[in-house]
């Protein structure tokens, strides 16, 4: 087995990845332009990518998923956001954020509850940590509540920017359990729509990542039975903080995938657009542009396979800490900057054609932006890494 190195970046994985590019050329690409210009959710695209084997791609067959790894995952999606990056933001959180949370977390009555129809595509998932008043600060700064009262708790409070949150079925939601102690009084409880006392708020008209539904969602004395809670009580503060770290890692590919479709455009573009009577591609300014892209590109790819790696041995309940957290950071980091510089440089190779809306190009730039926001601004991911740098320098491990 060849396992992933700087030489062969894909190993093995590199047949997952060919196959669900090509997949994703015949079956994702095509809906991009309707999903950016009707901020169109394709109701059938969970169950189509079900059909083809890629949800449930962490989880053990015998729960209907492909039993592989994070990084397997990650090759999936990088194949589908270099075609369409917008269905990777319905996919990612779904297989992501809520599925693979839920079994690294998850005890084995609520695995077999939800995983086999999350799997299936018959319910959708989601995450909701952000708060109106709670971004960046998400654990200390979170309101929502959540107090025993027999066999069930009730949740109260609002949660912002969830993405797929208006179409979930199946929500891995946070909330505090015993305020006074912070952070460490954190759980984690899957709501499941219908629930009494929950409902979605608004759906959010954004400029990016159209086509999946994000939105605010409202918790009011809802009632969810104590069998949803994962984890433990006061126990959510681990599972937000490994997730978060595989969540770094694994949108930091997708970003890559979005950057080297954009260069991949430019070039085409660059070779048959002719100004002064030669191909634009011709004029040094412009191969600089697509020379700094490419390694750019090649660079942040690299770090991100390397964090995507990492997780794959992260333990129950690890992370939020350490080499792993400072380099999941990290790697996000980088494929946000290079995302923004590919965008740019994409549009400016474009010239007035790049400017104008239903051009692919102009759909990648209005995409880019929330790559330096989303899961972590990029100041967030600097302090994170400027932390742990810090504290090895004190423990006199540098
Ligand atoms: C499209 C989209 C999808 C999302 N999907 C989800 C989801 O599925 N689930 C979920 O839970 N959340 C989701 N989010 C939320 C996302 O994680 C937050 O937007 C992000 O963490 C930033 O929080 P905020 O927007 O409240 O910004 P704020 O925290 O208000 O930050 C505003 C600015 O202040 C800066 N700032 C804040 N604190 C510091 C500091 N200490 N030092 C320096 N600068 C600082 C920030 O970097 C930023 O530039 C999504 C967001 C978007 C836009």
């Amino acid at each position: 087995m060849s396992t992933p190195n700087v030489l062969n970046p894909r190993g093995d994985y590199q047949e997952i990845y060919d196959q669900a590019f090509r997949f994703a050329r015949e079956r994702l690409h095509p809906l991009m332009a309707r999903m950016d210009d009707e901020d169109w959710y394709p109701p059938h695209l969970l169950k189509d990518m079900a059909e083809a084997g890629y949800l449930g791609i962490t989880a053990p067959p015998e729960l209907g998923g492909a039993g592989m790894d994070v990084f397997a995952s990650g090759m999936v999606a990088e194949a589908i956001s270099y075609w369409n990056l917008n269905a990777n933001c319905i996919w990612g959180p779904h297989e992501n954020l809520c599925l693979n949370n839920l079994l690294r977390n998850g005890n084995e009555e609520q695995q077999q509850r939800f995983i086999p129809r999350l799997c299936r595509g018959e319910l959708v998932g989601a995450l909701a940590l952000t708060e109106p008043g709670a971004g960046s600060d998400a654990l200390a700064g979170m309101r929502t509540s959540a107090k025993r009262d027999g066999d069930d708790y009730i949740l109260n409070g609002r949660k912002i920017f969830i993405s797929n949150g208006p179409i979930a079925d199946v929500l891995l939601v946070y909330a505090k359990t015993a305020p006074e102690r912070g952070a460490k009084g954190i759980s984690a409880f899957i709501v499941e729509k219908g629930m009494p006392g929950f409902g979605v708020a608004q759906e959010l008209k954004k400029m990016g990542w159209r086509g999946c539904p994000t939105g605010e969602l409202v918790f009011d004395n809802c009632r969810v039975p104590a069998r949803n809670l994962v984890g433990g009580e006061n126990a959510g503060v681990a599972v937000v903080m490994s997730g978060l770290d595989i969540e770094r890692a694994f949108f930091a590919v997708p970003i890559v995938a979005a950057a080297q479709r954009c260069l991949d455009l430019s070039l085409d573009y660059a070779a048959q657009r002719e100004q002064f009577g030669k191909p634009i591609a011709e004029q040094q300014m412009v191969q600089a542009m697509l020379a700094d892209m490419y390694t750019e590109i090649e660079a942040a790819r690299l770090l991100a396979y390397r964090a995507l790696l990492a997780c794959n041995s992260l333990e129950q309940g690890g992370g939020g800490t350490g080499e792993l957290h400072k380099l999941c950071a990290a790697a996000l980091l980088k494929a946000g900057s290079v995302h923004m510089l590919a965008v740019d440089s994409a549009v400016q190779i474009h010239g007035g054609m790049g400017f104008m809306w239903d051009t692919e190009v102009n759909r990648h730039y209005r995409n880019a932006k929330v790559s330096e926001i989303g899961a972590g601004t990029r100041e967030i991911r600097r302090i994170i890494i400027a932390t742990e740098l810090l504290k090895e320098t004190r423990a006199g491990h540098r």
